[in-house]
């Protein structure tokens, strides 16, 4: 075990961050997103290290982080216009895009794969600390594998104290969940992979077709062979056991709830529901915006309350809710209740 540093968004405590980089250590960081677990993505042994730190499976590829569109030359080896259209649009910002690999970047990095997925990260401690160390910083969510991305400093501390070197504190994380990953099938064609804040209707404007992998909304058997191989995995999930209920009303999904009551039953609610008698409610807001904001860092407060069984309002399939949706059956594995 080492003792793992807890750094300010300060000058100086980047430039620390900046240098155990360098020096090939893990460094976990505030992304606008959720928190990265960092490491130089060219160094194969470090980004070895994340893959232990966090539990992850080997083929679950990583996400290169970069602070100008002039570090891309050392990552993939061509960037079609449609990607430099989206950049322009997009970055910085929760947008990642897959893309062809250069032999910099080592296959622990991509997962084995041909391609990488890159990004240019909007929240100012990330930009900073890319700048500083000069690496392309590979990063998953610095979360235990499997556990709800952390969208807090302290949640890091929780899944990752002495397991890895540092963790600068940057605050609550302003989207809540995980970008929005992206391939092109064609020059013209935009495959959604994974769903974030940037949604299809976000996408269509830049492309004649944009659809969504059907991998966002349904389980893939852990041996099939998908685009994004971290959507086989089950993911975003707190120790209780997450039902999603797709009820028309409030006054369907409480009467239901009612006679469901049982020892750690919780309810994870729109903020317009009234109260549910008798039951315990947490609440993850209403637009799609607030719900991606709110919802893993609920779901460690419902861990922390005791929850055993959390019943949990439906978001909605389209926009931004998607990502909601996606990480909410993710987290329950598919299974929903259907009133
Ligand atoms: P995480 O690092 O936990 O945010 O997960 C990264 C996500 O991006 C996973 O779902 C990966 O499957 C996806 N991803 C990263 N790189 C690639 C790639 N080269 N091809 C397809 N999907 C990728
Ligand atoms: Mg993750």
């Amino acid at each position: 075990m080492m003792k793992t540093k807890l750094l300010q968004n300060t000058n100086e405590d980047l430039k620390i961050a900046a240098e155990l980089l360098q020096n090939g250590e893990l460094v976990a960081f505030p992304t606008e997103t959720v928190y990265g677990l960092g490491a130089d993505a060219r160094q194969e042994d470090s980004v070895r290290s994340i893959f232990a730190a966090k539990g992850r499976p080997a083929d679950n590829p990583l996400i290169v982080h970069i602070s100008d569109m002039g570090m891309l030359d050392g990552i993939v080896t061509e960037v079609p216009e449609i990607a430099e259209r989206l950049a322009k649009a997009f970055w910085p910002g929760p947008l990642t895009m897959v893309l062809p690999k250069c032999d910099a970047i080592p296959e622990v990095t991509s997962g084995g794969l041909d391609t990488v997925g890159v990004r240019m990260p909007s929240h100012p401690a990330a930009l900073s600390l890319i700048r500083m160390s000069g690496c392309p910083i590979a990063a998953p969510s610095a979360n235990r594998s499997g556990s709800p991305s952390p969208t807090t400093a302290k949640h890091v501390m929780d899944d990752m104290d002495g397991r890895i070197a540092a963790v600068i504190d940057g605050g609550l994380c302003d989207v809540g969940v995980e970008s929005t990953v992206i391939c092109f099938d064609d020059d013209e064609t935009i495959h959604i992979l994974r769903p974030g804040l940037i949604s299809a209707e976000d996408l269509e404007p830049f492309a004649a077709h944009v659809y969504v992998d059907e991998a966002v909304y349904t389980q893939i058997a852990a041996d099939a062979k998908v685009a994004s191989p971290g959507m086989k995995y089950r993911h975003y999930a707190p120790h209780a056991k997450i039902i999603p209920v797709d009820a028309p009303d409030h006054a369907a999904f409480a009467a239901f709830v009612q006679s469901q009551k049982q020892e750690g039953i919780f309810c994870l609610l729109f903020d317009s529901d009234p109260e549910i008698a008798g039951i315990p409610c947490m609440r993850y807001g209403d637009s799609g915006r607030e719900q991606a904001h709110f919802l893993f860092l609920r779901f460690r407060e419902l861990d922390e309350a005791g929850a055993q069984t959390v019943y949990v309002r439906m978001p909605k399939k389209s926009g931004t809710d998607l990502s909601v949706y996606n990480r909410l059956m993710r987290a329950a594995g598919f299974e929903v209740i259907t009133l």
